[in-house]
């Protein structure tokens, strides 16, 4: 193969990331748009390890990146010890609050469990890369982002998976070495 071709054929981040065109689309929160049931409904409706939070479905603009694990146990603590908080409190990862109508309920903020510089790649990144700083940075997930939006996910398991099939294709692949 000549290096050109070889580079056409190169398998790029958005080849591996999810979701697949066919797949639902990417499980997201919005940085203020979302009530405590809300956030609790999207839990119980997935089974994924964590969340990126945007500024807004419409935006797709990446804030952040949520363990599901930490959001249970806020949302729990908050249930058990916040005076008031119910499923149609409102939850916040910005950093100011707008003041709530007295007739709401208080609302919960949930920025100090943000991951606040989540590790990103833009979709057109070659895997070979990706794998790499998976390898060096010990990453548990990383985005993938378009033009600042943001487009899907690969975690370390999509990584290992894309690694075997590598290998399975290729037994001798320095990949392995
Ligand atoms: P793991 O890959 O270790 O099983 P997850 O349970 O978080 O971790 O992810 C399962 C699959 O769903 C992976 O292929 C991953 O790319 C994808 N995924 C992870 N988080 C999300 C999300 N918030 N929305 C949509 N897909 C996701």
């Amino acid at each position: 193969l000549e290096a050109k071709e070889e580079f056409s054929h190169k398998t790029l981040a958005m080849d591996v990331m999810r979701p697949r065109r066919s797949d639902p689309p990417l499980s997201v929160l919005t940085q203020d748009g979302m009530t405590v049931g809300d956030v609790e409904s999207l839990i119980t409706e997935t089974a994924y390890s964590g969340f990126p939070v945007v500024v807004s479905h419409e935006s797709q603009r990446l804030v952040g990146f949520v363990l599901r694990r930490d959001l249970i146990i806020s949302i729990d603590n908050a249930r058990q010890r916040q005076d008031g908080i119910v499923s149609t409190s409102r939850i916040f990862f910005t950093e100011y609050t707008p003041p709530q109508p007295p007739s709401s309920p208080p609302s919960l903020k949930l920025r100090g469990i943000m991951d606040l510089s989540p590790f990103t790649v833009t979709d057109l990144t070659a895997m070979d890369i990706v794998v790499d700083i998976f390898r060096k940075l010990g990453l548990r997930q990383c985005l993938i982002t378009h033009n600042g939006r943001l487009l899907g996910i690969i975690t370390k398991k999509d990584i290992l998976k894309h690694v075997a099939q590598i290998a399975n294709r290729d037994p001798d692949s320095i990949l392995f070495n």
